[in-house]
């Protein structure tokens, strides 16, 4: 086992992953999955985030006196500084003070810090993925959502409030489709898996032939509540599918319009791209990159390198890991 170990948990919105990491390499030494809906409680947030803590350390064979410390990576808005949770879709309240920093050193006896699970990623990617090497880039990761993150400096960038980086929000489209925030003409309405799959479902609602419907016939009436999986989209893009095609053709367009955007505000060196979608769909990436290039400033463009995630799956809880062990001991 290496020398410094460290554990990592990402908490998201229907998976939930924790991992022991060596945090000298960001290696994954050990990790566990459960699935996750919305909870009733804090209280039950609470249990599920020690399972799942516990359930990692075993896998590692390890016990809690044996890492450094425990990072945790939620969706939803938290007040880092603090350890505290603010809300999160993850429970159906709406909103919460969850003081999850002091729960966890009260039963691990480890330090522990909390961020929201964009901005754990971005950490992952600056230390062991894509964004070795430069000082200041931003993540972005399409998912259930659109998550963005700014690194200025090899530090995350909070804003004044803690929510900088919500890319996801960004206006592509003045009056446009409805967002899951309440606003109106969000990138996210137009380039998640969310709105792929609403797309799409309308689309097989009204009858349109795609391949879809032999690759997921739970979803062929276009009733279905389930997300079209990634590898579903990839599959149906591979085969040449007109309908999916043109789909992630469309959405990719409104996310190289939301990127165009950043490179005209931040400049940034490099801008990391990751996800569950973005990791399948290769179509996709390569869609936003051209429309991205083209739509931004010329010179911004020329100093920005659009590149993929390094680590996958696993940013979140590197990056977590490696919070944890830098947080105070109290
Ligand atoms: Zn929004």
């Amino acid at each position: 086992m290496a020398d410094r170990i460290g554990l990592g948990i990402d908490f998201g919105g229907t998976k939930l992953l924790g991992a022991v990491i060596d945090l000298e390499t960001g290696k994954v030494l050990a990790s566990a999955k459960k699935r996750s809906s919305a909870a009733d409680s804090a209280e039950e947030v609470m249990e599920r985030m020690y399972d799942l803590a516990d359930a990692t350390l075993r896998a590692g064979k390890i016990k809690a006196s044996d890492i450094d410390g425990i990072g945790v990576g939620i969706a939803g808005q938290v007040n880092a500084e603090k350890g505290i949770l603010l809300g999160t879709p993850n429970l159906s309240q709406a909103v919460v003070e969850l003081p999850i920093v002091d729960l966890l050193r009260k039963r691990y006896k480890v330090p522990a810090a909390l961020r929201n699970d964009v901005q754990i990623a971005a950490v992952g990617e600056m230390a062991h993925g894509a964004g070795r090497g430069a000082k200041s880039f931003m993540c972005c990761f399409v998912g259930t959502g659109v998550g963005g993150a700014i690194v200025e400096g090899g530090k995350l960038v909070s804003g004044a409030s803690g929510s900088a980086g919500e890319i996801g929000h960004l206006v592509i489209d003045a009056g446009g489709r409805l967002c899951g925030c309440g606003g109106s003409g969000h990138l996210e309405a137009y380039a998640s898996r969310t709105a792929i799959t609403n797309t799409l479902l309308g689309h097989l609602k009204r009858g349109r032939p795609t391949l879809l419907r032999e690759l997921m016939p739970e979803i062929s009436d276009g009733e279905a509540n389930a997300a079209i999986r990634s590898g579903v989209l990839a599959k149906a893009v591979e085969a040449g599918d007109p309908l999916v095609t043109e789909t992630i053709h469309d959405a990719g367009r409104y996310l190289g319009l939301g990127l165009a955007s950043v490179i005209n505000l931040l400049n940034p060196g490099r801008i990391v791209l990751g996800g569950g979608v973005i990791e399948a769909v290769d179509l996709l990436f390569a869609v936003a990159v051209e429309h991205a290039m083209r739509e931004a400033l010329p010179t911004p463009a020329r100093a920005t390198e659009i590149v993929r995630a390094g680590l996958g799956d696993y940013s979140g809880v590197v990056g977590a890991a490696l919070l944890g062990a830098q947080a105070k001991k109290r």
